[in-house]
Parts: structure tokens; C-alpha cells; sequence
């Protein structure tokens, strides 16, 4: 069924576990990533961003993702991750996302608050939720030297503030993490988050979760995050079925998209069983 970040976060924050978001980005992605959503029976967030568009529109990924979604067993949100311009906000709600995100984290503070405001209550209007992000996560460098990223960290303080005054349903923090593949392995800043989430009742967003260890995720889960991106993971998973598909002697892309979706499913899988509450599960297995 398709449902809201609201919807999926708030029990999730409650019951210390976390939501998925999962780029979904063509056919294989969407059917691996809900295939174990309804495996694992967890809600997932499913979707684009605004810098793999030129892998599949905006309007090709509503018309597949969002019937999809209403069809799933679980509660899926179809998001706009990392939406920079507001017209491909604006457009996503238009065509039925139910949630955006609306990144204007390298704007100055008094920016990201205005226009994050007003798009909070444009998402509202369609009964759809919002994620901003304070602070800046940025991206695992290509080659060498990175400035120093604990500059960019996010203020407990700041981020009342911010929530209080944009109304947003999550925000993602940068508290140690970056995007894309790790070169060298991360350090979280887990006194920082459980500082923020002491201080909001809204959803908090890890990004940049390709690469964290098991034990990363469970401590960030009990610090207060309630949702974790990961899209590297995947994406790395269907292209190395194809590849060994391929090497293998299957030479049709019909032959390789099961395998793809496959590897997607159980990349997923792994993921979604770390983000479950352990100690629910455990109790529940006595
Ligand atoms: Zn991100």
C-alpha cells in the first residue's frame, strides 16, 4: 500500500527500528527491494533522486513506481531523494510521490529554512511528507584530500530550530557519514545524534549507509535514526549478476534480469534484517 514517511517513521521511532530507502530506479531495483519489504514484512521507501533522472524520468518513475507501491502487501513510500531543484519537487507531488526531499543543505541556514518552509506546505497539501537535511552529507571523495567533514556536522540546536520553523516530517543529519563508496571506513558522531533526537519527535535520516558495519546501524537505530539510505549496495549487486551472468554463458538481458533482482532482493534482505529491532525479534522468538 502506499504510504507517507509519517506513516512508516513515527511507529519505527517508537519501536527503535528503521526504514529502508532503497533507490528504485529501474524494473529490477523496484521488484528486489519490494520483494523483500514483503519477505521481511517491513514497511520501505522506494524511489529516484534528482541526479539518476537521467537514468529514468520523473514521469516513468511515477507511472511504474506508484501502482506498484499501491499493490505491495507492505507500506511503501514512493520519495524524491535528494530533490535540488524546487520544479522537480514541485512535479513529483504533482505525479503522486508521497514524499520529497528537498535538499538545500548547501544553501545558508536562513535559505534552507525559507524555501524548505514553503515546500513543507506545498508537500502538505497533497498529504505528502518532507525530508530537508541540516548540516551537510557529502561525498566520499574520488581521489585524495577531503576538507575536514566534522565542519559540517549538524547542531542539536540548529535543528530544533530548523524543525520548528520548516515543519519537516524527517531530517537527515550529517553526523560521520558520506555518500557513495567508503575509502576509508566512517566514524559516527553517536553522542550527536541521540543529542538531536532528544531534542525532535521527527523522523532522523542517516544517508550515505552503503559501507556502515552491522554494528554502525544497530547504534545509530538506538541513538534515534529511523531512516537509512542505501543505494550504493544494491546498485553494486545487480551490476555484479549481470557481469557474472553474463561471464557465466547467459548472453540475454531476459536471462540476466532475474538474476539481477535476485541479487537486489537478497543485497535488501541483509539490510532490512539488521534495521528490525533485534531485541523485539529475539523476544518474540522465545
Ligand atoms: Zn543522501
Amino acid at each position: 500500500m502506499l504510504a507517507n514517511l509519517n506513516d512508516v517513521l513515527q511507529p519505527a521511532r517508537k519501536n527503535r527500528y528503521a526504514v529502508g530507502l532503497f533507490n528504485t530506479c529501474s524494473l529490477e531495483l523496484a521488484r528486489g527491494v519490494i520483494a523483500a519489504a514483503q519477505e521481511c514484512n517491513t514497511p520501505v521507501v522506494i524511489g529516484t533522486a534528482e541526479v539518476l533522472l537521467s537514468v529514468a524520468s520523473l514521469e516513468e518513475m511515477a507511472d511504474m513506481l506508484i501502482p506498484m507501491a499501491k499493490r505491495a502487501a507492505v507500506p511503501v513510500v514512493v520519495h524524491l531523494d535528494h530533490g535540488l531543484k524546487e520544479e522537480t519537487c514541485k512535479k513529483a507531488l504533482e505525479l503522486g510521490f508521497s514524499s520529497v526531499m528537498y535538499d538545500c543543505s548547501t544553501d545558508p541556514y536562513e535559505e534552507n529554512v525559507r524555501k524548505v518552509a514553503q515546500m513543507a506546505s506545498l508537500a502538505h497539501s497533497y498529504g505528502a511528507t518532507i525530508e530537508a537535511e541540516l548540516g551537510h552529507v557529502g561525498d566520499n571523495p574520488s581521489e585524495g584530500m577531503q576538507a575536514d567533514p566534522s565542519a559540517f556536522y549538524t547542531e542539536p540546536d540548529q535543528a530544533f530550530d530548523f524543525v520548528t520553523r520548516t515543519g519537516v516530517d524527517a531530517l537527515a543529519i550529517a553526523v560521520g557519514t558520506a555518500h557513495g563508496a567508503y575509502k576509508m571506513a566512517p566514524k559516527l558522531d553517536f553522542e550527536r545524534i541521540r543529542r538531536i533526537a532528544g531534542l525532535l519527535d521527527c523522523g532522523l535520516v542517516l544517508h550515505g549507509g552503503s559501507g556502515l558495519t552491522d554494528q554502525d546501524f544497530r547504534m545509530a537505530i538506538d541513538a534515534g535514526i529511523s531512516k537509512i539510505n542505501i543505494f550504493t549496495d544494491i546498485n553494486m549487486a545487480a551490476a555484479k549478476a549481470a557481469h557474472d551472468g553474463y561471464a557465466g554463458g547467459e548472453l540475454l538481458l531476459t536471462g540476466l534480469q532475474p538474476r539481477m533482482e535476485e541479487a537486489v532482493k537478497q543485497a535488501t534482505i541483509k539490510k532490512m534484517t539488521v534495521f528490525q529491532n533485534t531485541e523485539t525479534i529475539s523476544l518474540g522468538n522465545r
